[in-house]
């Protein structure tokens, strides 16, 4: 079997844009992966189009000597958006393989090890705060509205949710930092987030908080000992910064939570040998399979639970829920609800959700195609808006 062509495919999400790759072959079998980034899907299909002299007329089922020839070549830089794009490469080349076995992928990686992974609603209130119009959504204008969606989440069968720092109002919106400074106010809007959640969710359902790269090591450690009363599934946010995110971590009681942006196992290495986090995220489409895989498993090597990073598309769900079906360090797993309301156009096969799990595909490849044609009919516009940075409401 030869490659033949390898193609970037980017669809329009409404607020977002995927970036998907196909792979096609001359023995008719197609392979599709994800590597979306919602600000860089110019630079990723040219990435994309970048690594196609590299493995056209190569065999597919060399998955790891393709994914190693592509990483060499861009080995000054690793990881970023042509890590994505290599990423997504891998993520087709698997699908290929699998179909070409008449397996899932996660039989090609020793799983199935579980049939079914839990997962927890992300985003729960973000996007309906910015875009309740397209959503169809009811307006979050007071936290009883927080309150209204958390009830919401759990009468659909989850058991967990994960939201950022949701403002309400009239508009509401989701506060940002320019500085990483904690503005006075923050953690009582923070607190307030949290127990209309909780209020609305029930006593036996998990609550996430993620403020990103938002605040420092001091605005972090602030959130996190506030939150401590209630419990927290875990406090989310991002650093380059191991000894950092240690500090955060060994200051509250809090679990915390981190990683998503730690794209190659070396890059992951320190931050696991120093336990730097109780929980670590790991992101497919912008790691490739098997090397989260091997993170997964360097992971449970230090004693630290993981939880895939996923908030793209319906594929990109299929391929997590693959690396959850292939490891055993791991607590729960990230989908998005709340999307354009045509993303399911997209794809041949949806994924199956059941009492808030996924039930993992047996069938070949990820489980599901791309709808070239509906795509088609959404393409890409070739632009974003810059995201504003909120500046805090007076109450
Ligand atoms: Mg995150």
């Amino acid at each position: 079997m030869k490659i033949t062509n390898v193609v970037p495919i980017q669809a329009d999400a409404a607020w977002a844009a995927y970036s998907f790759v196909k792979v096609e072959t001359d023995a008719g079998i197609t392979g599709y992966g994800e590597c979306s980034d919602w600000r860089a899907p110019n630079a990723i299909a040219g990435g994309i189009l970048d690594m196609r002299t590299v493995i056209e007329g190569q065999d597919p089922m060399a998955v790891a000597k393709l994914t190693a020839d592509m990483t060499r070549l861009n080995q000054q830089a690793p990881g970023g958006t042509m890590g994505r794009a290599i990423a997504g490469i891998e993520c087709a080349l698997w699908d290929i393989k699998g179909k070409a076995y008449g397996v899932p992928v996660h039989e090609l990686f020793g799983g199935p090890f579980r049939d079914r992974v839990r997962l927890y609603w992300s985003h729960c209130s973000s996007y309906r705060a910015r875009y309740p119009e397209l959503l169809g959504t009811p307006p979050l204008r007071i936290y009883q509205d927080i309150t209204d969606l958390g009830k919401e989440v759990a009468e659909r069968g989850f058991t967990a949710l994960k939201t950022n720092i949701t403002i309400p109002g009239d508009p509401a919106d989701v506060y940002a930092t320019q500085d990483g400074v904690l503005q006075p106010g923050i953690v009582d809007r923070i607190t307030s987030l949290i127990e209309a959640f909780k209020q609305g969710a029930g006593d036996d359902f998990d609550i996430a908080l993620d403020v990103n790269y938002n605040f420092k090591t001091q605005g972090a450690t602030k959130v996190a000992n506030a939150l401590e009363p209630y419990g927290m599934m875990w406090l989310e946010m991002d650093t380059w910064d191991a000894l950092a995110l240690r500090q955060v971590t060994r200051s509250t009681s809090t679990t915390i939570c981190s990683g998503e942006s730690i794209n190659t196992l070396v890059d992951y290495r320190p931050f696991l040998e120093l336990k730097a986090m109780d929980v670590g995220m790991v992101d497919v489409p912008w790691t490739g399979f098997a090397q989260s895989k091997l993170i997964i498993d360097l992971a449970e090597s230090h004693d630290i639970v993981m939880a895939p990073h996923n908030y793209y598309s319906h594929l990109s769900t299929f391929m997590a829920g693959h690396l959850c079906a292939s490891t055993r360090s791991v607590q729960i797993m990230e989908t998005d609800v709340d999307a354009a309301p045509w993303r399911d156009e997209f794809f041949t096969e949806l994924p199956q959700i059941e009492d808030g799990h996924l039930v993992i595909s047996d069938a070949p490849g990820w489980g599901t195609d791309l709808n070239e044609a509906a795509i088609a009919k959404r393409p890409w516009q070739g632009s974003l808006p810059a995201p504003g940075v909120l500046n805090l409401p007076r109450r």
